[in-house]
């Protein structure tokens, strides 16, 4: 049973517009593919988890703080025999190990990934110590890209490889077990002790100005969007979409990019370029925000 689930990081959302709105930077655009592989490879992991059989708690994208070091967990599994910590890496293509460091075919070297699910490992179980739980860990790394290839790996590393998957879930079948009110409580601590933001987000500097105003499409992400009577459509992709939902879209969109903005009828028309009247955004405003102040100086909040 997932009693936390996985949800995109307000990072990944947040690149994910300004690569749509601005033009970010070789670098950048490396580390937005990056979180986004990773993502898509932890939701694939997901699907797996979610045919196990027999009683576990599975938390994914856990986020903790242990005496001022900050260690996130992509899956956390507790089962009566004890719990499984499972860092999830997307990797594609030809890597290799040479003296304890690690590779890609074109010999640039890359995180050790086994020395951060270590360093997890390590924290989770002070953090079991902290709240006097005595629960074992057995900690891995899987790789669930089938294209992954890792070269002169020792035998002995915690490492499930694409090929071994299979065979991994089906003995975390055979292992599942009865829980009781123990584990269920130590569940709701780690749901607690869970911190929502992580200060290592890496977004680039951007102001608003700089960033290209319009109604995105949610089909195919570009901006070539028409109005038809209920509907915008997507003049890229044939897409349509009631204009209700675009506008809440790209509101979301503009608080996300801009907490500090004032949510305003025309601070909305302006993002959406217009592509409605200021009436029908002040319609869709007051229907689903909470109207703040009067006149001039009123502006929406989440109700
Ligand atoms: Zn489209």
């Amino acid at each position: 049973m997932f009693i936390k689930s996985r949800c995109e990081s307000a990072e990944l959302k947040q690149l994910r517009y300004l690569h749509i709105r601005t033009n970010l930077s070789e670098k950048e655009k490396r580390h937005f593919s990056n979180l986004e592989k990773g993502y898509e490879g932890e939701l694939k992991f997901d699907m797996l988890l979610d045919n196990l059989s027999g009683e576990w708690l599975i938390l994914s994208d856990l986020l903790f703080e242990v005496g001022n070091t900050i260690f996130q967990i992509d899956s956390l599994l507790i089962s009566q025999k004890g719990i499984f910590l499972i860092d999830v890496k997307n990797f594609e293509g030809d890597f290799y190990i040479e003296a304890d460091r690690w590779y890609t075919a074109s010999r640039n070297e890359i995180k050790d990934p086994l020395l951060q699910l270590r360093r997890s490992e390590s924290l989770l179980r002070r953090l079991l110590q902290d709240h006097k739980l005595n629960l074992s860990i057995e900690a891995y790394l899987i790789f669930i890209n089938p294209e992954f290839t890792l070269y002169q790996a020792p035998r002995d590393l915690p490492i499930i490889f694409p090929t071994q998957l299979n065979r991994f879930m089906k003995n975390l079948n055979k292992r599942s077990s009865k829980l009781n009110e123990k584990h269920s409580k130590f569940a709701d601590l780690l749901v607690a002790k869970h911190m929502n933001e992580s200060s290592f987000t890496q977004l680039p500097n951007y102001d608003y100005e700089q960033l290209r105003k319009g109604v995105i499409c949610e089909g195919c992400q570009s901006f070539l969007i028409s109005v038809e009577k209920y509907k915008l459509a997507c003049n890229s992709c044939g897409y349509k979409e009631e204009i209700k939902s675009a506008i809440l879209r790209s509101i979301e969109e503009l608080t996300l990019l801009f907490p500090d903005r004032k949510i305003t009828t025309n601070a909305v028309h302006e993002w959406c370029e217009a592509i409605v009247s200021k009436k029908t955004i002040e319609r869709i405003l007051t229907k689903n925000y909470k109207r703040l102040g009067y006149g001039w100086s009123s502006y929406y909040v989440n109700s």
